[in-house]
Formats: structure tokens, C-alpha cells, sequence
């Protein structure tokens, strides 16, 4: 059937984005219970209390079609961010935002640069479109900055930064990011993603929204899924010069953010209380777990975000398999360029112990 369709060979060629492992599916298959799932950088607190309750409020009105502009919770971020409403642009989480520039900014025989590896939704995205990713390799586990700028052609439309980068952990410093986009050719829009930008506690961390008005084009990419604890329900935003703002709102799909959604976020943006204990359970367990790795003589990377990577020094593959059947589910390297790298989340202490127990039994086995 499908040799009868004309299906575009840019989309034949998109394999699809692998998520993390979810609980019920290993406990499914491995018939096992109280798993813990360290894989997908989630907030293991749970969703910010405030959140829920607006959820609770907002169920009686599910009949009715969501906001569509997200007005109230684009009036907050706006506030938060000192920026103007035109300035923001909500998804169905930030991938939904990625999309989105993707759609509007790309066409076949177009480039985007990509750090080699990052998220892969970014290539998926841009693949979509009929445009070519162009990987740039790592340097010593960081964004090559100086490497981006070499692949810069005429056909590079998009660059993608990711600060903090996910898988590494590692943060671009405000003096090299600026630089860098001093740098980029002025047609050239600049993504800079900062899914875990509330996680850092490096001084020199820089901010997105401080470029909005330079010369560039700068898209700052935010999400609710990770600090807030709002993953399930999907909601993120761009922030963004206002003409790009108003190209993306011509083709978001319409009632792109529910109102579940919308009511959650804007709960969650007032939940500081939340939001500090969740930014301080990932320091404070991100020491501890650093300091169970250099007793056992485990080499791992500081990292900026509430995630980081542990060199096993084995197949990756094989470990991940491993720590599976004792229910604890983290993330292989291997399709990231790491294939003796893990992925591990911070979890709540107890989960992190049951952790550090796993890994140790599993590498002591297996060396
Ligand atoms: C988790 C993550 C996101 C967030 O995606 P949502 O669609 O908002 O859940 C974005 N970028 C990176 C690099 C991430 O790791």
C-alpha cells in the first residue's frame, strides 16, 4: 500500500524519537513492581500542589474549547520574564514550539545546525521540513561553539543550542554564548533551548530573554515539564522577537495548549514554594550521588541540569539492561555517541540509593 502513496523521502528517512522507558511498560514486560524511572530528567516530587488543585477547578469546564492564545498564562510569563505578551508563543510543550520554527523557517535544501549529539527531537523536527541537520560534534563533553561557526553556509537558516545541554549536563558560559552569537550571520535564528535552565547555580549562566532585542534573532525555548513537574500535561513556550511570534501563531495549531494545561502552568508559575524544593532536592542529591560515585571510584560529569552522565565503562546497552531487571530504568548513551556513557535523573533520595545499590551490584558483576 504504501509503495502506491508518494510519502516524501525526507519523512521515509526520519526514524522515530525514542523516549525514555515508562514504569508500566517495564513492569508490563518484567512483571516486576515499585520500578523507579531515573530516564527522562522528570521532577520526582510530583507536580507542584497548586497545580493540582487548578486542575481540580478546571475539570468542570472541559466541554468548553481551551483559551486559544493562552491569554492569562501568556500575560504571566510575560510579567515573569519582563517581556512583552507578543514576545511569547505557547506549545503542547516546548517540542510543540520546536515544530513550530521548524515549520515556518525551513524548507528543503535548507541547513540547521545541531550540536552532535543533543535532543533528538530537534533533527526530527527540521527533517520534517525537508531541511538537512548538520551535526556538529561535542568538544570534551560541551557545545563546540567555534566548530558551529565553521559549518555556518548560506544554505543554515536555524542553530540550535541546548544550555544546559542535555545529554551532558554542561553549561555555555554568558561570555562564549555571546561571542558566539556576535558571530552568527544576522540571518541566521538562533534557538537556544533551556529545558533546565532553573536547575543551574553557575554564576555565569546566561539568560535568553537578556538577547531578545539585540540584533539577532534569539528563540528561547522554556518548559513546564521538568522544574515545574508538569510533563504529562504538556505545556511550554518560545520567547521571541514579536514578527517571529506572529509567523509561528499563523500555523499553531489551534487550541495547541488544553486548558488542563493552561490552568496547571499558571498555578505552577506562582508555586515558588514548589519550585525551590524542587531545585533544592537536585543539588542537594546531586552531591550525594557525585559523592557515592568518588567512593566507588565511578568517573562521572558535574552537570548543570537535574540529570548526568556516568562513564560505566562497559556497554551501556548492557547496563541499562541490567539495572532494568533490578526496576531501575536509566538511559544509554549509546544512540547519543556515548556507548559506555548512562543517563541518570535525580529521583527522591530513597530512589537515588536504590540507584547507586543497583549500579554498584551490576558493575562489580559485570567487571
Ligand atoms: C525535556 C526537554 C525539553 C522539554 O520538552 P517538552 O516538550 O516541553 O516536555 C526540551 N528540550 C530538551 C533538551 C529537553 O531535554
Amino acid at each position: 500500500m504504501i509503495m502506491k502513496l508518494r510519502i516524501p523521502d525526507y519523512i521515509l528517512s526520519i526514524a522515530p524519537y525514542v523516549p525514555g522507558k515508562p514504569i508500566e511498560a517495564v513492569e508490563r514486560e518484567l512483571g516486576i513492581l515499585h520500578s523507579v524511572k531515573l530516564a527522562s530528567n522528570e521532577n520526582p516530587l510530583g507536580p507542584s500542589p497548586m497545580a493540582l488543585q487548578a486542575i481540580q477547578q478546571a475539570l468542570g469546564k472541559l466541554n468548553r474549547y481551551p483559551d486559544d492564545t493562552g491569554f492569562e498564562l501568556v500575560e504571566r510569563v510575560a510579567a515573569k520574564l519582563k517581556v512583552q505578551p507578543k514576545n511569547i508563543i505557547l506549545g503542547n510543550g516546548s517540542d510543540d514550539v520546536i515544530s513550530m520554527l521548524a515549520k515556518a523557517l525551513l524548507q528543503p535544501g535548507d541547513e540547521v545546525i545541531i550540536p552532535n549529539h543533543s535532543f533528538s527531537w530537534y533533527a526530527i523536527a527540521v527533517r520534517s521540513s525537508g531541511a538537512s541537520p548538520v551535526g556538529v560534534p561535542l568538544k570534551s563533553f560541551t557545545i563546540d561553539l567555534k566548530g558551529i561557526l565553521d559549518r555556518i553556509t548560506s544554505k543554515t537558516r536555524l542553530i540550535f543550542i541546548n544550555n544546559p545541554h542535555n545529554p551532558t549536563g554542561s553549561l555555555l558560559e554568558r561570555g562564549a554564548l555571546e561571542e558566539f552569537i556576535r558571530a552568527v550571520p544576522s540571518e541566521i535564528v538562533i534557538v537556544i533551548d533551556e529545558a533546565y535552565i532553573e536547575f543551574v547555580n553557575h554564576p555565569a549562566c546566561p539568560n535568553s530573554v537578556d538577547y531578545l532585542n539585540s540584533d539577532q534573532v534569539i528563540v528561547g525555548l522554556r518548559t513546564f515539564s521538568k522544574a515545574y513537574g508538569l510533563a504529562g500535561i504538556r505545556v511550554g513556550y518560545g520567547v521571541m522577537p514579536a514578527f517571529l511570534a506572529g509567523l509561528l501563531n499563523r500555523i499553531r495549531q489551534p487550541f495547541n495548549v488544553n486548558s488542563l494545561a493552561q490552568a496547571a502552568a499558571i498555578a505552577a508559575l506562582e508555586d515558588q514554594v514548589f519550585l525551590k524544593k524542587s531545585v533544592k532536592l537536585v543539588h542537594e542529591e546531586l552531591d550525594f550521588m557525585y559523592a557515592a560515585m568518588d567512593q566507588r571510584g565511578i568517573e562521572y560529569l558535574r552537570s548543570q541540569a537535574n540529570f548526568f552522565l556516568i562513564n560505566v565503562r562497559q556497554d551501556a546497552d548492557e547496563i541499562f539492561g541490567a539495572m532494568l531487571k533490578k526496576g531501575i530504568i536509566v538511559r544509554a548513551m549509546t544512540s547519543y555517541g556515548y556507548p559506555q556513557h548512562i543517563r541518570v535523573n535525580v529521583g527522591l533520595h530513597e530512589e537515588n540509593v536504590r540507584f547507586i545499590d543497583a549500579l554498584e551490584k551490576t558493575l562489580s558483576r559485570n567487571s
